[in-house]
C-alpha cells in the first residue's frame, strides 16, 4: 500500500517561502527559539482563545488584560523598552478587539477555537497517492447564514482582496472545515465565509470559495508536494529572512555569523565597504551630472548655441531620433520570406507590466510557461543586517 504523505498548510507555506527553511524545519526537524514576532502572535492567539473559550460567558476586558499579563513572556525581547512597546501594542489590540466584539457579538456564536483538522487528499492524477493534510483554525463561528472561519493575523501588511481570494491557506481551511464537520459541508463552500482578522488594524477581510476552486486547490497542493519531492532545497533569501530562526545556520548568512575571521575575511569586508562607498559616489555623481546637464541645457537655450567648450573638452547637443516600425507593414514584407515569426520575440519588460494586470489564474499559468533562457550570477548589494 502506498505511503501517505503527511503535511500541513504551514509546511507548504514554508516551502513556498524558502525550500531550505522547509528542509531545516520539516525534514531535519531543527528546533530554533521563536522570534519575538512569533511569540507576540502566539500570546495574542492564546489570549483570544481564553476570551472565546467559555462563550457566550466571555471574560470582561479586565480579565482579558490580566490574562495576557500573566502569560506574557518578556524574555524574548532585547530590552525593557522593546518589551514595553510590544506589551502596549498587545494591550491596544485586545482593547480594540473587545470593543469591536461588543458591537457585533449578537451576530454570531463561537463554535470552536484552535480547531485541529485533518483531511485526506487524493492525488487527482494517481488515486493511489494520498496526503494527510493537517491544520489548526483559530476560530469557527456559526452565523445567521452559515459558517465563518476566522484566522487571526498579527502582521502589519494588509493584503489586497485578490490575494485573499487566492489564498491557499483559506482554501485548505475551507476543505478542512467541510471534512471535519460534514454537517457544515451541507452549506456548500459558497456559504462558508473565510475571514482573515488583522488584529493590528482591527479589520477583517473576507472571501469565499466555489467547489471548482477547491478542486483546483487540491490539484495545486499535489503539484506542490511533487515539487517538494524533487526539490534540492535551495535557499531563497528575501525580506522574510529577518524573521527566520535558521539564519545562523543558513549558507546565505554564514559569513555574517562566522566566529573566527581570517585575514582574507577581514580584507573582503573592506572590499565590500569600498564597493558600497563607490556605489554611493556613483549615485551622488549621477545626481550631480543631471544637475549640470540642466544648467548646460539652459545656457545653450539662452545663448542659442549647440556646442560649448571648457578646459577639458567640449559638449555638443545632438538631435537623436528613436524610430518604431509600423508592424502591419513589417509583417507584410517579412511574411513572404518566412521571417515574421523570427522577429516576434517577447519584450520581457512589457510582459512584466502586462502580467500585473492579469487575473491571478492567468498569472499562475504564465509562471508555469517560464523556461530558463540563460542562467547567470549578479552581485546585488543590500544594506547591512545586524546579527541577532
Ligand atoms: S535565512 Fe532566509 S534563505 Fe536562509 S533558510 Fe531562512 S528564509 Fe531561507
Amino acid at each position: 500500500m502506498a505511503e501517505i504523505i503527511k503535511t500541513s498548510y504551514s509546511a507548504l507555506d514554508t516551502f513556498r517561502q524558502c525550500p531550505l527553511k522547509y528542509k531545516f524545519s520539516v525534514i531535519d526537524k531543527i528546533r530554533v527559539p521563536k522570534t519575538k514576532e512569533a511569540v507576540f502572535g502566539n500570546k495574542l492567539h492564546e489570549a483570544l482563545q481564553f476570551f472565546h473559550k467559555k462563550s457566550p460567558l466571555s471574560p470582561t476586558l479586565d480579565e482579558l488584560l490580566n490574562y495576557i499579563k500573566e502569560i506574557w513572556d518578556s524574555s524574548v525581547f532585547a530590552d525593557e523598552q522593546e518589551d514595553m512597546i510590544y506589551f502596549s501594542e498587545a494591550i491596544k489590540i485586545l482593547k480594540n478587539y473587545y470593543e469591536n466584539y461588543l458591537k457585533i457579538k449578537d451576530r454570531f456564536t463561537v463554535l470552536d477555537t484552535e480547531t485541529r483538522f485533518e483531511v485526506l487528499l487524493e492525488n487527482p492524477e494517481n488515486n493511489n497517492e494520498k496526503c494527510l493534510l493537517a491544520g489548526i483554525i483559530d476560530r469557527i463561528d456559526k452565523t445567521k447564514n452559515g459558517i465563518e472561519v476566522i484566522d487571526y493575523k498579527t502582521a502589519k501588511r494588509f493584503p489586497a482582496q485578490d490575494e485573499i481570494d487566492n489564498s491557499l491557506q483559506l482554501s485548505l481551511y475551507c476543505i478542512g472545515v467541510m471534512n471535519r464537520w460534514p454537517e457544515f459541508a451541507k452549506y456548500g463552500p459558497e456559504n462558508i465565509k473565510l475571514t482573515l482578522y488583522f488584529l493590528k488594524h482591527n479589520e477583517t477581510i473576507t472571501t469565499k470559495r466555489t467547489k471548482e476552486q477547491l478542486d483546483n486547490i487540491k490539484k495545486q497542493t499535489w503539484e506542490m508536494l511533487k515539487q517538494i519531492e524533487k526539490s534540492d532545497f535551495q535557499p531563497i533569501p528575501s525580506a522574510l529572512c529577518d524573521w527566520c530562526g535558521y539564519r545562523k545556520i543558513c549558507p546565505m548568512w554564514k559569513h555574517l555569523y562566522k566566529e573566527q575571521m581570517t585575514i582574507d575575511d577581514e580584507q573582503i569586508k573592506k572590499v565590500v565597504d569600498e564597493f558600497f562607498q563607490l556605489k554611493l559616489a556613483n549615485t551622488q555623481n549621477n545626481k550631480k551630472i543631471n544637475e549640470l546637464r540642466e544648467i548646460i541645457e539652459q545656457y545653450l537655450n539662452r545663448e542659442k548655441l549647440e556646442r560649448i567648450f571648457g578646459e577639458s573638452g567640449y559638449i555638443t547637443r545632438l538631435n537623436q531620433i528613436r524610430y518604431e516600425y509600423d508592424m502591419d507593414k513589417v509583417k507584410a514584407i517579412l511574411e513572404p520570406f518566412g521571417k515574421w515569426y523570427d522577429v516576434l520575440g517577447i519584450d520581457a519588460d512589457k510582459l512584466k507590466t502586462i502580467i500585473k494586470t492579469l487575473p491571478p489564474q492567468a498569472r499562475k499559468e504564465l509562471e508555469k510557461a517560464k523556461i530558463v533562457d540563460k542562467e547567470y550570477k549578479i552581485l546585488k548589494a543590500s544594506k547591512v543586517k545586524k546579527k541577532e
